[in-house]
């Protein structure tokens, strides 16, 4: 869907909007899509976080099917990773608990100190400005945390930590949606740094970024979204970063306890399928790629200026994609075995990256 340069009209927003005006063309889809029934792609955007609408529809075969599963990975002795995913999902509990996150907030404020406070002995940079946006302007904030490796380029992991500006007064906490992105970037954090602080890892560098603004303040396009990474993407291509980016993962919405991670289409199909082969490896396998479409993440500013990027998200969040975006998106609809299975994949995807 990338370069295409048709408008991308739909809205994550545009999703929760949908799914409660035409709850039968999101039944359709569901259905299509598990069933592996091509269908025309002007239809898909219901269940996209952006789609393309135009694009999609000159091209009603090409996508939305079920992928055959990529190749097994080769042997491999080393012992599989894992993360403490008791201890991620107590994060996400107490970044949820902070209540509405959306940029400005008090909240937002505290949530920033709390990642802080997490990465003390970790070498920690901010990429911060202010955002001029359709409801005023905003102070945004991405937090980097790097952890130098000894081989040359960097992994770069993001995940969002706002929430939405829009949803500010319906008591909405996005446990999934900016909570299990934060939370499990903190147990990376944990995983990477070692013993020792200031310790270099034996691979790449892998830098862990909590972007800021991902979110529309109003309603989903270019111009109105993906504020933090859009940023970061321009700095980065200025100061020659992106050219030593060896992968780029962002991880959203991946603590649903019915856990099924797309296949989105906007992303190098290299790292995709490596992605699959780590969770083959940690036989986590069955809660990937059922479902693949197009969806617009934090990665997409990265792609866009070539950098090998994989969006891991589960779309689905409740039968139809009902919880997202709404004040139900709450802990109890999340599970510690899902942070688990994306936790080991990631880690399981770096050692791979490591040896290529
Ligand atoms: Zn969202």
């Amino acid at each position: 869907m990338i370069g295409n340069t048709t408008k991308r009209n739909t809205t994550k927003i545009e999703v929760f909007q949908a799914s409660h005006r035409v709850p039968l063309c999101s039944l359709w889809l569901k259905i299509c899509l598990q069933l592996a029934v091509t269908i025309a792609l002007s239809s898909t955007v219901a269940c996209g976080k952006g789609t393309d609408r135009a694009g999609a529809a000159s091209k009603p075969e090409s996508t939305l099917k079920t992928p055959a599963p990529p190749q097994s990975a080769p042997p491999d002795s080393a012992p599989v990773p894992h993360i403490d995913a008791k201890r991620a999902f107590q994060y996400t509990r107490e970044v949820t608990a902070f209540g509405p996150r959306y940029m400005g907030s008090e909240n937002h404020k505290k949530l920033e100190r709390y990642i802080i406070d997490h990465l003390k002995g970790d070498q920690v940079e901010d990429d911060a400005f202010t955002a001029d946006t359709v409801e005023g302007t905003f102070p945004v904030r991405n937090i980097i945390a790097k952890f130098p490796g000894t081989k040359d380029g960097i992994i770069v992991i993001l995940g969002h930590y706002d929430t939405n500006y829009p949803l500010r007064n319906i008591g909405y906490v996005g446990a999934n949606d900016g909570g299990s992105s934060t939370a499990i970037l903190l147990e990376y954090a944990n995983q990477l740094r070692g013993g020792e602080s200031g310790k270099t890892r034996d691979g790449h560098s892998v830098w862990l970024v909590w972007t800021d603004g991902e979110e529309a303040v109003r309603k989903w396009s270019d111009t109105d979204s993906l504020y933090g990474a859009r940023h970061l993407a321009e700095k980065w291509e200025k100061d020659g970063t992106l050219k030593k980016i060896k992968a780029l993962m962002v991880m959203d919405m991946i603590g649903d306890a019915d856990l099924d991670i797309d296949r989105n289409t906007i992303g190098t199909p290299w790292l995709l399928d490596l992605i699959y082969a780590a969770a083959e490896r940690l036989g986590y396998q069955s809660h990937f790629y059922a479902r693949e479409g197009p969806i617009e993440d934090d990665h997409l500013p990265f792609v866009k200026r070539g950098v090998p990027s994989a969006d891991v998200i589960d779309l689905d969040y409740g039968y139809n994609n009902v919880f997202h975006h709404t004040a139900q998106d709450t802990m109890d609809k999340l599970s510690p075995k899902s942070l688990q299975i994306v936790g080991d994949t990631t880690l399981e995807t770096i050692h791979m990256l490591d040896q290529r």
